[in-house]
């Protein structure tokens, strides 16, 4: 079985301790392919560190995170992003987007830079990874003012409803699914079984949103089984035939 980890921060303080053994785990589970999304300049040393330490199994994103677009600094870190873009190879832009959770203030900017940041994924042929917190139809804006045969990607931790799903699937996108979907009152987990597994990809977003029954806890890897275990349930699949599926779904994205 081999399972796809979609969003996972590796490179994350909370992993400071005992990070091999944790990447360790999730190989052994049956978690073999991390895709690592970027947030802002500070860590990409780290991420190529991953990169060198684990060639087989961590692929690595670029991008500007939106709660990272600052006035002050987002035109210096959209020229990191654009620099390292365009000087080896990564296999998405992200993540990127508009969060208006944590700062309403600076909406514009981090529209400026999403629409950038999307604009050099299709000049260099690669998918976006989202983030979207409070800004669905910011979002929306934006793709659909991008919206073109080049735009693909994924719709990371994708916790909307039913409507929204369908919106974001038929824009070529897929869903990250992740421990919101082992949460009691966490929705999706109602209406997934109407959307085909062709869309969805699996993800932690670790060490964030950790699955049931470690809800509240640090998120890590491994617990992408206990997210495939949920869609199992719902699709009424074995969970080797949602890795199948879903670690194809992320090949589809990625190009790996
Ligand atoms: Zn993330």
């Amino acid at each position: 079985m081999i399972l796809t980890d979609t969003h996972t921060h590796l490179y994350s303080e909370e992993f400071s301790e005992d990070r091999n053994e944790m990447i360790t785990r999730a190989i052994n589970a049956g978690v073999s392919r991390f895709f690592i999304p970027s947030i802002d300049s500070t860590y990409t040393k780290k991420m190529f560190d991953l990169e060198k330490q684990y060639p087989e199994n961590v692929f690595l994103m670029m991008g500007l995170h939106p709660c990272y677009v600052k006035p002050d600094t987002f035109e210096a870190e959209l020229a990191h992003v654009e620099k390292e873009l365009f000087s080896r190879k990564y296999y998405a832009v992200g993540e990127i987007g508009i969060d208006l959770y944590w700062d309403k203030s600076t909406l514009e900017i981090q529209k400026i830079a999403f629409k950038k940041q999307i604009q050099w994924a299709k000049q260099l042929g690669l998918g976006i990874n989202i983030h979207c917190r409070d800004a669905f139809d910011e979002v929306f804006e934006v793709l659909e003012s991008e919206y073109d045969e080049n735009l693909f990607g994924i719709f990371h931790c994708f916790t909307g409803d039913l409507e929204q799903a369908n919106r974001v699937t038929a824009l070529g996108m897929k869903l990250g699914i992740g421990g919101v979907a082992t949460f009691k009152n966490g929705k999706i987990d109602q209406f997934l079984n109407q959307i085909d597994l062709q869309h969805i990809v699996l993800e932690t977003d670790s060490p964030y949103l950790a699955p049931v029954p470690y809800r509240g806890k640090r998120n890590e890897s491994s617990y992408t089984v206990l997210v495939a275990q949920k869609l199992a349930e719902i699709y009424q699949l074995s969970i080797e035939e949602i890795a199948q599926k879903t670690t194809q779904n992320s090949k589809d994205i990625f190009g790996i």
